[in-house]
């Protein structure tokens, strides 16, 4: 007996199919009892959810505007690109994430209203689209610096208020949402450590801000894809949020000369199964500022949409992850990297 994630129906819709059309697949899908999520891009996508083994293929094939019907019977269904074959753009405030190369860079840590506001004001001088800056931190160590809080949130909204850049930062339990909102939080990050914290997931897929999530540090591509799904497809009492962006920030090998292992493999395997954007986060791939700018290079190359990089207008003063914070060297990343993104896109 199959289980109903095993499989998913997808109803393709012909070019300039009516309403009236769609219409018609919808009612026939409610008749069985299911529950439907249109997707309309250049071509009408329907998916089915919930169990579809007793559906035949017949029953919506033969309906009018309906071009073809298949199923995807892997665990990852919505973020496949058989799913959904162009890529997903994501607008924040008016930056289009999926559309040229996007930045996010800044603090790993809000440390103050100086450090944000001048690092946030640096940044966008260097062409940063976007401010990070961890208010709540995942530290390895109950006695390292666990983050400003709420005042952190309030930094970045000044920084963002000032600059105006969208800001990122990690959330790390669903009871946050709320000042997230209250702050006007952009983009909500959710940390590698956090990346199959399932029931996080299941918040995060009903809110309708755009969810940054990380990879986790030793979770495959399938089970980063499949963390995906739970915010793409929802929990069954919502349609789920569709806008997400990957972040590949390095995985954790035999190796221990760099912090992490960047995954360039994860980034151009993930560009050519998923419709998804894909970001690289050089700064926690290697942990190593002087690494930064190569392996920036290599991200893009290897297809990202965008970076996030850890910035900081005194790195060496910086209370979290200065080692690997840049400074002045994120102008000339940022202008070699739009080249590299030009050459892979034209
Ligand atoms: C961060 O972005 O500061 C961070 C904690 O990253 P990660 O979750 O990838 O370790
Ligand atoms: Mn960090």
């Amino acid at each position: 007996m199959k289980s109903n994630w095993e499989e998913k129906m997808i109803v393709y819709m012909k070019p300039g199919a009516t309403e009236e059309e769609i219409g018609r697949v919808t009612a026939r899908i409610e008749q069985f009892g299911n529950r439907h999520d249109v997707s309309r891009g250049d071509q009408v996508m329907i998916g089915i959810k919930g169990p579809t083994q007793k559906i035949d293929e017949g029953y919506f094939a033969e309906l009018p505007g309906v071009e073809r019907v298949f199923r995807i019977s892997k665990k990852w269904k919505e973020v496949s690109r058989e799913y959904h074959q162009r890529n997903t753009v994501i607008d924040v405030n008016g930056v289009k994430i999926g559309e040229g190369l996007v930045v996010i860079a800044g603090p790993c840590t809000v440390e103050s209203r100086e450090q944000t506001s001048e690092t946030a004001r640096m940044v966008k001088a260097y062409g940063a689209n976007m401010l990070r800056g961890g208010a709540w931190k995942p530290r390895t160590s109950t006695y390292e610096f666990q983050g400003l809080g709420e005042e952190g949130l309030e930094y970045l909204a000044l920084a963002k208020e000032v600059t105006g850049l969208p800001i990122v930062t990690e959330i790390m339990g669903a009871e946050m949402i709320p000042l997230f909102e209250k702050y006007g939080v952009d983009i909500y990050q959710v940390g590698a450590r956090s990346c199959q914290n399932f029931q996080l997931l299941k918040e995060l897929s009903g809110i309708n801000k755009p969810v940054l999530l990380k990879r986790g540090l030793a979770v495959t591509i399938d089970e980063y894809l499949c963390a995906a799904e739970y915010l793409h497809a929802g929990n069954g009492s919502n349609s789920g949020n569709k806008n997400v962006i990957l972040c590949e920030r390095g995985i954790r090998t035999f190796e221990t000369a760099t912090r992490n292992t960047a995954d360039v493999n994860a980034i151009a395997w993930i560009k050519r199964y998923s419709h998804l954007p894909i970001i690289g986060d050089p700064s926690h791939a290697t942990g190593l500022r002087e690494l930064v700018p190569d392996i920036s290079r290599a991200m893009v190359a290897a297809g990202a949409d965008g970076l996030i990089i850890e910035a900081h207008f005194a790195p060496e003063n910086a209370l979290v992850d200065g080692q690997q914070s840049v400074r002045d060297e994120l102008e000339g990343i940022i202008k070699k990297c739009k080249e590299i993104y030009e050459l892979v896109h034209k």
